[in-house]
């Protein structure tokens, strides 16, 4: 038996990070990792797949891409990253934990594997000889992730069918491929592998790829994809599998029959939750269901000191399973930090690329778009769905989620597709909630903005919609890209930016600054008065912005009225000008009193935070 302050179940980007910081931060520790340290991002998920796609943009030969991608996952040796954590005083134990009792967590350890990696020995943990490892803890961290799901398609296990990170870490490049799904994953492995010359067939159940997000992004996309050489089938979903002397042949429901030497799924994944005696602590937990935690990423009815980060609290990327490793460390050691989730980037890296942050609008509003950034557009309105589709395929090292069998909790989908929803609620001081209504209620009765407003699902803000089209932009037309376009969706109550889509060439980078409004909570107005570089895909960005604040944008008033549309402006916020205004005053003011240094009033954390409230839950789809 061996005593540590805090045990870390599960070695992936969230349990590495808050074992390092808390280690940092005087705590003894100890992680426990079943599989690779460092976890699925670096060696089987974004990394590997990252890298196939950059060497495939760069034309590069299958051969040297794989090649690429051995180096940059390292061969798949985590020994460094072992190591790393030893120096940082942390215990690494390789082995399978659970909680057998409150305060207690079991290890049994791998075949071979010693009671601890990596390290010099000298902090070993207590081994009972026996294959297993008892250790107790003052805080429990479970960061272990997620798990790939089978889908209900009869004959599955007959069949040569990969996983996400199997294809990830396979040197073979199938002559020809069925992916199944169209989240971000399938998206990305389908453009991989079509560009490295395998002729790809993507089957999606829904009628749109990205079904999470606004439907133009996967009406994009799908364009893309079928000009890189592959089939797309939509609104379908696969029924029976039959092995042949080729490979397979996958029957969908309309009748449709698909030869390929190999299927990739990467149609769904649910937190890892089996098996870990969470019953224990008292929790009941069902296939499916991501670990319920409070803004302080503490797990939700256990009595306290239990934490989670990462996928298995219903998180879907590497950089938000760091940022709540860095909330859960900053509580462990004393210091009261919450998270806030309402500017989480969601990209998806393929040609052109898609970025997402924030809130979309609802199915309700589709067709009441407000401002339409081209006039023409129309058609493209933003989708129902909050959700994002988890199309990241099952896990190599866990394998498909054959104990559980197929996840009957969720609907079938394409391939039984967990769908994860990632709601944010505020919940707002009844002061707040009622100024904000009584604004609303005015907002109604004196702009045209709350006929065309689109709301967010589950009761969000009222959403105003600004469009525009990346081939307006002097960049868009240099680079002969007449493709992308973006959405930016205002909160018609308030006069920030609650959520952006965008699609085009390295869109992380160019949207970064909407993240950074959305967190910031800045007015839509300042933000239309920042400029932007020419040429630069960020002109764009300014005539979309200037469109919701009032003040330009390719709509105009008179269209927007003949729409039943309108802008922030008319909702009595600010306007740029009058900001400028504001801010002349305030530096004549500075002048006078001798330049002292101003404090800006800004809570971040918690004030803030504190009035979110996250229901996370996986449902019938889910995204990484
Ligand atoms: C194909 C694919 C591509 C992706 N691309 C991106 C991308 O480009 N950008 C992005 O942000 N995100 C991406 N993601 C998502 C990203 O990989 C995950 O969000 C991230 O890895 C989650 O980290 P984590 O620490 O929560 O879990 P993991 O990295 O999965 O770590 C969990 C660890 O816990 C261990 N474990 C589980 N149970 C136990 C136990 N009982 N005892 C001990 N150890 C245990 C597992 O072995 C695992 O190593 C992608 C995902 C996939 C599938």
């Amino acid at each position: 038996m061996a005593a540590f302050d805090v045990v870390v179940l599960g070695g992936g980007t969230a349990g590495v990070h808050v074992a390092t910081e808390v280690a940092g931060g005087g705590k003894t520790v100890a992680l426990v990792e079943a599989g690779l340290i460092g976890g699925e991002s670096a060696y089987l998920a974004c990394l590997p797949s990252n890298s196939l796609l950059l060497s495939a943009s760069r034309g590069e030969p299958w051969e040297d891409a794989v090649a690429r991608r051995a180096e940059v996952t390292g061969g798949l040796d985590d020994s460094a990253a072992a190591q790393r954590l030893n120096r940082a005083g942390v215990q690494v134990i390789r082995g399978t934990g659970r909680i057998t009792a409150p305060g207690t967590v079991e290890v049994t350890r791998a075949q071979g594997a010693p009671a601890a990696a990596g390290g010099t020995g000298s902090r070993a943990a207590g081994g009972t000889g026996s294959g297993t490892t008892t250790l107790t803890y003052s805080d429990l961290v479970i960061a272990t992730g997620c798990e790939p799901v089978a889908p209900p398609i009869e004959g599955l296990s007959d069949i040569p069918a990969w996983t996400t990170a199997q294809s990830l870490s396979s040197p073979d490049l199938p002559r020809r491929l069925i992916v199944l799904g169209g989240g971000p994953a399938g998206c990305e492995l389908t453009q991989m592998y079509a560009s490295f010359g395998s002729q790809v067939t993507l089957v999606e159940a829904e009628p749109r790829l990205l079904p999470g997000e606004p439907a133009f992004a996967g009406e994009i996309l799908a364009a893309a994809l079928r000009r890189a050489g592959a089939e797309i089938r939509l609104g379908s979903r696969a029924t029976k599998a039959e092995r042949t002397a080729d490979g397979l042949t996958l029957a969908l429901e309309d009748g449709t029959r698909i030869d390929a030497a190999r299927l990739l799924l990467a149609s769904g994944r649910r937190p890892r939750l089996g098996g870990l005696g969470l019953d224990v602590l008292g929790l009941e937990v069902t296939p499916g269901m991501a670990l319920p935690t409070t803004t302080r990423c503490e797990v939700a009815g256990t009595g306290g000191r239990v934490w989670a980060a990462g996928d298995v609290t219903g998180t879907t990327h590497t950089h938000a399973s760091h940022y709540q490793a860095d909330v859960v460390a900053a509580n462990i050691l004393g210091r009261h930090r919450e998270a806030d989730y309402s500017a989480i980037p969601r990209c998806v890296f393929t040609t052109p690329s898609v970025f997402a942050v924030g809130a979309i609008p609802g199915e309700a509003e589709e067709t009441a778009g407000a401002g339409d950034g081209d006039g023409q557009d129309a058609d493209h309105s933003p989708s129902a769905d909050h959700s994002r589709d988890t199309d990241h395929g099952p896990d190599t090292d866990h394998g498909p989620d054959t104990d559980h069998g197929p996840d009957t909790d969720h609907s079938p989908g394409n391939g039984g597709r967990t769908r994860r929803m990632l709601r944010i609620a505020r919940a707002p001081s009844a002061e707040a909630a009622s100024a904000e209504a009584a604004s609303a209620e005015a907002a109604a009765e004196a702009s045209p903005v709350t006929q065309g407003g689109t709301a967010a699902q589950g009761g969000g803000p009222r959403l105003v919609t600004a469009r525009a089209r990346l081939g307006d932009t002097a960049r868009g037309y240099l680079g002969q890209d007449d493709l992308g376009r973006l959405e930016l969706y205002a909160d018609a109550g308030t006069g920030v930016l609650a959520g952006a889509v965008a699609v085009g060439p390295d869109a992380a980078s160019w949207m970064s600054e909407v993240t950074l409004a959305i967190r910031a909570k800045i007015p839509v107005a300042v933000l239309a008065d920042v400029v932007h570089a020419f040429p630069t895909y960020g002109e764009a960005l300014e005539t979309a912005l200037r469109e919701l604040a009032g003040t330009g944008g390719s709509t105009t008033r008179a269209d927007q009225q003949e729409k039943g549309t309108g802008t922030l402006s008319e909702l009595d916020i600010e306007t740029p000008e009058g900001d400028a205004i504001e801010q002349h005053q305030e530096v004549i003011a500075d002048e006078a009193v001798a330049s002292p240094r101003r404090e800006v009033p800004f809570d971040v954390n918690e004030a803030d935070a504190a009035e979110q409230e996250r229901a996370v839950g996986f449902d019938d789809d889910d995204y990484r």
